[in-house]
């Protein structure tokens, strides 16, 4: 325990199951001494979340799904009445219609991309507004994007087009809560597997190939992730918004296929 967040408390959306990317972020928060919530989407992953969070000593507040405004309000309204005020937020959350996560990007559906627009991008706005009200001594909020957003991936298609959104509304939300010492950033995570990741096409083959092609060698971990979470949401980044931090072991950085990379 380092202590950095002693005292500190917050909500962590989009807990699925211990290989979420949002479970390595509570622990990280947890482990440095925060008092962390978690909320479900329905009841089939209630019953994975509750014993994550007996794990971390946390609380749970209940059910929310971001396209049903109510649970939003509800969840809001537990916290307020639980903790009075927080001082992070982190939201991990994403969708898009498993059928168009492969193929062209071309053929999406205005359906799809309404509802992955929304589900991925709008929430961390709708959140946001709630969570502001409760950030009166300031706050940190952070979300999760892809490195999709800046260039085209494989079978990425709408979620790429929904991240870049994402990483539009992080400038946009820090430069409105700036002022009230509330910073907002994102986190540009290399693949990880999750159950969110298993829906892209070849998914197995990108994993590899940012294995063998990033300068360290390796893929990233929901722990390493957490870690750098940590410095975002802790006073250790209090000079830091409106920031996209990638924790990819630096694939961003290189232009190319790595020169002692195996085909695969
Ligand atoms: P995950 O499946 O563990 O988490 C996704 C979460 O989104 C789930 O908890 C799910 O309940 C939640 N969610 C989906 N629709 C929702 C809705 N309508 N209301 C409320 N919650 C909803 O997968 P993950 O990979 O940990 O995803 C977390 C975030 O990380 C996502 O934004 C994802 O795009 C991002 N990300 C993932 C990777 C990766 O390779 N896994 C890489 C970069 C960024």
């Amino acid at each position: 325990n380092s202590g950095l967040m002693q005292g500190k408390r917050g909500l962590v959306m989009g807990v699925a199951n211990n290989r979420s990317i949002a479970w390595g972020i509570a622990k990280a928060l947890a482990d440095a001494g925060a008092e962390v919530g978690l909320t479900y989407q329905g009841d089939a992953l209630k019953k994975r979340v509750e014993p994550l969070a007996e794990q971390l000593n946390g609380q749970v507040f209940g059910h929310c799904d971001v396209t049903d405004d109510s649970t939003m309000d509800a969840v809001f309204e537990a916290v307020t009445e639980k903790w009075g005020k927080i001082d992070f937020f982190v939201h991990a959350i994403a969708f898009a219609d498993k059928d168009e996560l492969t193929g062209r990007y071309v053929d999406t559906t205005a359906d799809n991309f309404a509802r992955s627009m929304h589900i991925s991008v709008y929430s961390l706005t709708a959140l946001t507004q709630r969570a502001e009200k409760l950030m009166t001594d300031g706050g940190s909020i952070l979300t999760l994007t892809y490195y999709g957003a800046e260039k085209v991936m494989p079978h990425y298609n709408v979620m790429g087009v929904a991240k870049a959104a994402l990483e539009a509304s992080v400038r946009y939300l820090a430069e409105d809560l700036g002022k009230d010492n509330i910073r907002v950033n994102a986190i540009s995570a290399g693949p990880i597997k999750t159950l969110a990741a298993s829906g892209i096409g070849d998914f197995r083959y990108i994993l590899k190939w940012n294995e063998l092609n990033s300068p360290m060698r390796r893929v990233v971990t929901i722990d390493q992730v957490g870690q750098s979470a940590l410095y975002l949401l802790s006073d250790m980044g209090a000079g830091v918004t409106g920031e996209v931090h990638h924790v990819d072991s630096g694939y961003h950085a290189v232009g190319m296929k790595a020169v002692d990379a195996p085909d695969i």
